[in-house]
């Protein structure tokens, strides 16, 4: 899979993508992370400065609109000669992202319908609605409260989705829809003393006895 994410703060994204199970992932090439920055996109005034990538809103308000040009020129960058591809565009008031939705990506992944997410983080009061409508995407929120910019909900939907996606975790049992997952867990030492009292592990999960395991998995999911 590979996921292009626009943004116009693209490092606050690296240091999650590069670690853990999402570094593991783009070593062994499950995933592949493409960044496209609105900025690089921005034509230089005759100054010679940079233009900006924001300007106000038109019928007034607070807070500043994201520039449509140089959004369009990184999705164009970014879908270039593909076919399989799928934009994704954030907002606090769109359809609830959840799991159904990552495994669904994934499925499609599998069956090589989409092979290329474009994740389009706006930033401020949000981008120029005529993005969208040149670009047709699916809109997602992460959940109801208002971020600063689509960084974070970029990282949810890689995250979420590359972790569907077979060889990324290192054992395929680890993704939770498969089996039966307890909300509990417990790893050595068996026994924990901390301010002079005993943490004890359920005596259950050592006793070898899969039946009566799954069971107090099923007890305490
Ligand atoms: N004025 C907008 C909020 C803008 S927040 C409104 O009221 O709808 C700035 C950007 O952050 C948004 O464009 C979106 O990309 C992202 N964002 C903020 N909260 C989010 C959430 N809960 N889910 C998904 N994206 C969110």
């Amino acid at each position: 899979m590979n996921f292009h994410i626009i943004s116009i703060f693209p490092e606050t994204l690296k240091p999650y993508l590069n670690s853990s199970i999402l570094k593991k992932a783009q070593e062994k090439k499950k995933i592949k992370i493409f960044f496209h920055n609105p900025i690089d996109f921005l034509e230089k005034s005759k100054s010679g400065l940079s233009k900006r990538v924001d300007d106000k809103p038109y019928g007034g308000g607070p807070g500043m609109v994201l520039k449509a040009e140089p959004f369009l020129k990184s999705i164009k960058k970014a879908i270039g000669r593909k076919k399989d591809f799928q934009i994704i565009y954030f907002s606090p008031s769109a359809k609830k992202w959840t799991n159904k939705e990552a495994i669904k990506i994934s499925k499609n992944f599998k069956n090589k319908k989409i092979k290329n997410l474009i994740l389009v983080c706006g930033r401020y009061e949000g981008l120029d609605s005529r993005v969208s409508k040149i670009y047709s995407g699916k809109f997602y929120s992460v959940g109801d409260y208002v971020l600063t910019g689509g960084e974070i909900p970029a990282l949810i939907l890689v995250d979420s989705i590359s972790r569907q996606i077979e060889g990324v975790l290192g054992n395929e049992d680890s993704v939770e829809e498969k089996r039966i997952s307890s909300s509990k867990f417990f790893t050595r030492p068996e026994e924990i003393l901390w301010n002079k009292k005993k943490y004890k592990i359920p005596a259950v999960l050592k006793s070898g006895d899969h039946k009566k395991i799954e069971n107090w998995k099923e007890k305490n999911s």
